[in-house]
């Protein structure tokens, strides 16, 4: 019996793959601390809740439209004008399972087979198997750490080519935690715009984890608002992984065509969900503030932590909750040959849980999230520094 190329073409997450072996090590009474998962260790807001609650009683139980309650499209796009002055009307916000499903819709919408799809490298993993999924062919862009992981203007000029039929990327950024400036975005959206067959989807699914200030989108040059796919949800930001609850911003005809999509795989997501979702689009932000000053405060606990380790380069993040190391100098010794190497033995001896770079389009790296309590961020730091030590 065979399966598809398809599935034979598409690696496992290895997000998935390390949490699953810390959780074996756990299993047999080893004090792993793991992180290596991208999701708040927060609870959803109360108000949030209440409403679901609210929901179930109202019997809220029935098919929803495909993309969402009209009331949920309605106040998402009334979140969109609020948080980042963007006009969108109700048919032009697709409502999902889960921002990854947006994205799958929006790549399964927009890419035929053979189509290029740029992706920043470190990338968030699912990019490039969604982009195989589609019959399109990832091309990666390297970023370093010494340029803070972002690539330039210039980088993705070169790299667009007839068949180019759009760019991904996320800002903040899973796993560098790094943030484009308006500027920034500008200069690429300078470089974009004569390409006119080509698409952005800009994922802002961490917009309210975010140290700097003001969340940028590059939907707000008006020259790409038609082109640019805004991905956002309530996973990160309202710490609501969960839930599954994730919607896109676009064009009328984007926004059909992921309804037609989303309609042939799942339908609509859950119709509590929904709700709980529009209180959330209604909710001020400020609700999550809390949670985002005490990521903020972690970033700097750990930052200083990892400045005490040798030989290892960090940049200093500017959103999400990830640092993004790059290890390379201890790639090579004690028989380690690559990042899941190094994490493995992180893991083995130190009994911490990472997550190679590999899985993210750079091997000389690893992700350690801190979606974690300081106590633990702290004895975890001491033990990747202890067990690096060793490493000769
Ligand atoms: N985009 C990025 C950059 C992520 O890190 C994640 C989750 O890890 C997602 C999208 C998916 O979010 P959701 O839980 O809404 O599917």
């Amino acid at each position: 019996m065979t399966l598809s190329d398809r599935i034979n073409n598409i690696t496992e997450p290895q997000t998935i793959g390390m949490a699953r072996k810390a959780r074996e090590l756990k299993a047999q009474g080893v004090d792993v601390i793991s992180l290596s998962l991208g999701e708040p260790d927060f609870d959803t807001p109360d108000p949030i809740k209440q409403a679901a609650k609210k929901a179930i009683d109202e019997n809220f139980s029935h098919y929803t439209p495909v993309s969402g309650y009209l009331e949920l499209k309605q106040a998402v796009a009334k979140k969109f004008k609020r948080d980042n002055n963007l006009d969108y009307s109700p048919e032009q916000i697709v409502v999902s399972t889960g921002a990854k499903q947006s994205i799958a819709n929006a790549m399964l919408c927009i890419i035929n087979p053979g189509d290029e799809v740029l992706v920043p490298a470190p990338y968030w993993v699912t990019y490039i198997e969604l982009v195989k999924i589609a019959g399109g062919k990832p091309v990666v862009i390297q970023t370093t750490v010494e340029n803070n992981f972002k690539a330039a203007a210039q980088q993705i000029e070169k790299a667009i080519t007839p068949k180019t039929k759009a760019i991904i990327f996320s800002s903040p950024c899973n796993p560098t935690g790094s943030v484009y400036t308006k500027n920034e975005l500008k200069a690429i959206a300078d470089v974009i715009a004569p390409n006119k067959n080509m698409y952005i989807i800009s994922d802002e699914i961490y917009e309210h984890i975010n140290f700097v200030g003001k969340h940028e989108s590059i939907a707000q040059f008006p020259e790409m608002k038609e082109r640019t796919i805004v991905v956002n949800g309530a996973s990160k930001s309202f710490a609501m992984t969960g839930w599954r609850l994730g919607y896109i911003g676009a064009s009328k005809q984007i926004a059909e065509a992921c309804d037609k999509m989303q309609g042939q795989f799942t339908s609509a997501t859950c119709s509590i969900g929904q709700k709980a979702l529009e209180y959330a689009a209604n909710m001020d932000a400020s609700a999550v503030y809390p949670m985002r000053d005490a990521f903020k405060k972690r970033r700097d606990l750990v930052y200083n932590l990892l400045k005490e380790i040798p030989n290892i380069k960090i940049n200093y993040p500017d959103g999400a909750f990830y640092f993004f190391p790059d290890i390379a100098y201890y790639i090579g010794k004690g028989g380690i040959k690559n990042s899941t190497n190094l994490c493995m033995y992180l893991l083995d001896k130190g009994h911490v849980g990472l997550v190679p770079g590999d899985a993210f389009g750079n091997d000389n790296h690893i992700r350690i999230s801190y979606a974690a309590s300081e106590d633990k961020l702290i004895e975890a730091m001491k033990r990747i520094k202890t067990a690096l030590a060793e490493l000769k």
